[in-house]
């Protein structure tokens, strides 16, 4: 058995939903498909979110036509039985018109973000049906079993492995959704953003999968992002280690979270181009040599967060768990850290839902200055050559290094 998973770009189209039966056709009709919503339909309904909680009634309904319209034109060239896909939309249309008691923004986030991936799947399978591949709809719901942790659930393994096996039992083809889980008391969750490479890992892991694949727009992995950067290199193979590490610093094209399930297994992952879907692109598994040339990571749009004690305290262990505890409950991840005797300074996404409160939690016990509008560059495999490479017009503001890995905080200088 396969996993393949199909993010977003894949499927922002007649033309995406056509290539993905081609590959599926090709070379996994033994498989298990993971797609995430078509395009941008994700940040689509985290607009409709918004509107629903600010119950702006207008705003509510042409949103939702929107998203209704985008997926019809989808439609309207495929043939199949599409009838559940117009369920779901009622579905959504009902949701939208219920009172809001009282309910948290991230638990309704999650009722409604998921059915993205839900519309995206249900159009997919019978599209597949319809060509004669036939193809299983799995409600992604039934099988992943998370906390109650929304936007960032939490996985169940035990509950989780044993529904999966019990679901597949054949070696067909099985279509479902990524992103999405259940609380034990049946409320859709979600498992961050970007968190469909993490399911296809979830299923793997759980079958025993002969290897993963991640379809992508790009050839595979490269040392950096073309966006940033003129000449990039494909990493033909990367360790799980490297793998691991590029993307718990920033690189996008693998959600950080897929790769340990993987690992653990020694399960290989494919990274590979939807659009060329005969070149190999990169492979990811246990190989005894890291990488020869380094891989650079930007971040943009980063804050750095200065933390001095009111009361003139060292930073030592007390303070310190009291600044994590804050972190936690405010949701920010840490993208780098560095204390000294009397500061402690932190690099963060500029999150603007969720750093204002960070930032009000953090002033209760500490003096707070802030930087903002900086970037954040990692360097794995690094040496002073590659450093200066990326600093001119920078003024460098913070800088770590580990053996491997660099971390440079910079302001453009425009
Ligand atoms: N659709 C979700 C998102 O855009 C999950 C994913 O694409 O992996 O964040
Ligand atoms: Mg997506």
């Amino acid at each position: 058995m396969k996993v393949f998973k199909f993010g977003g770009a894949s499927v922002k189209d007649i033309a995406g939903v056509r290539n993905l039966a081609e590959i599926v056709k090709k070379q996994g009709r033994d498989a298990v498909v993971i797609v995430s919503a078509m395009g941008k339909t994700t940040n689509a309904l985290e607009g409709l979110v918004k509107a629903y909680i600010h119950q702006q009634a207008n705003e509510i309904d042409t949103q939702l036509e929107d998203i209704r319209d985008y997926h019809k034109g989808i439609m309207s060239e495929l043939a199949g039985d599409f009838s559940v896909v117009h369920q779901t939309f009622t579905h959504l249309e009902n949701y939208l018109k219920l009172p809001i008691n009282n309910v948290l923004y991230d638990e309704v986030y999650d009722q409604i973000v998921s059915l993205g991936e839900v519309l995206s799947t249900q159009i997919i399978a019978a599209y597949l049906t319809h060509t004669g591949i036939l193809a299983h709809w799995l409600d992604a719901r039934q099988l992943i079993r998370t906390d109650t942790t929304f936007r960032e659930g939490r996985v169940d393994w035990d509950t989780t492995n044993r529904r999966i096996r019990d679901a597949i039992t054949k070696n067909d083809l099985y279509v479902t959704q990524g992103f999405i889980g259940q609380s034990a008391d049946n409320r859709t969750t979600t498992l961050g953003r970007e968190g469909s490479d993490y399911t296809a890992a979830i299923f793997a892991y759980c079958l025993n999968a002969e290897s993963v694949t991640i379809w992508k727009d790009v050839p595979g992995v490269l040392n950096a992002d073309p966006k940033w950067f003129d000449e990039t290199v494909l990493l033909e193979k990367l360790t799980y280690q490297d793998a691991i590490e590029l993307a718990y610093y920033g690189a996008t094209v693998i959600h950080p979270k897929t790769i340990k399930p993987l690992q653990n297994k020694g399960i290989p992952l494919y990274v590979r181009s939807f659009l060329k879907p005969d070149a190999s692109g990169t492979v990811i598994g246990n190989y005894e040599r890291h990488l020869l040339i380094p891989s650079f990571i930007f971040k943009v749009n980063q804050v750095l967060i200065s933390l001095h004690p009111n009361d003139f305290s060292f930073i030592a262990e007390d303070n310190l768990s009291r600044i994590f505890g804050r972190f936690a409950q405010a949701g920010v991840k840490i993208n780098l850290m560095q204390n000294t005797a009397i500061s402690f300074s932190v690099v963060v996404d500029n999150n603007p839902d969720r750093v204002p409160t960070l930032l009000g939690l953090l002033k209760q016990d500490f003096r707070v200055s802030y930087n903002d509008g900086l970037e954040l560059i990692t360097i794995r495999y690094y040496d002073q050559g590659t450093i200066d490479r990326v600093l001119p017009n920078k003024k460098l503001l913070l800088e770590q290094k580990s053996r491997y890995t660099v971390q440079l905080v910079v302001k453009d200088l425009g």
